[in-house]
């Protein structure tokens, strides 16, 4: 998921929330499933992290491959196949 926080420790002056500095509107993105901070995928109608889409697409060990929305991929294949979550701005 991604979102905003707000991750001002009240800089401005103790105990009240400072309305200048830029922590009061930060950009976050992290994995649905673990909650890792790193770059996400699209996977359905989730985001997840490259170690989560390993668990959550179906992986056929015979084949070395993954079972993706009917086809077989490997897994540069599958990650160039889902959208990446990008930043905004
Ligand atoms: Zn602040
Ligand atoms: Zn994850």
């Amino acid at each position: 998921m991604t979102g905003y926080r707000d991750m001002c420790c009240g800089c401005a002056a103790p105990g009240y929330p400072c309305t200048r500095c830029n922590l009061r509107n930060v950009f976050y993105l992290e994995c649905d499933n673990c909650g890792a901070d790193e770059k996400l995928y699209r996977v359905g109608d989730k985001e997840l992290c490259a170690d989560c889409v390993r668990e959550a697409v179906d992986y056929i060990p015979e084949e070395d491959a993954y079972f993706y929305e009917g086809e077989m991929l490997t897994e540069d294949e599958l990650f160039e196949r889902l959208e990446e979550v990008e930043y905004e701005d």
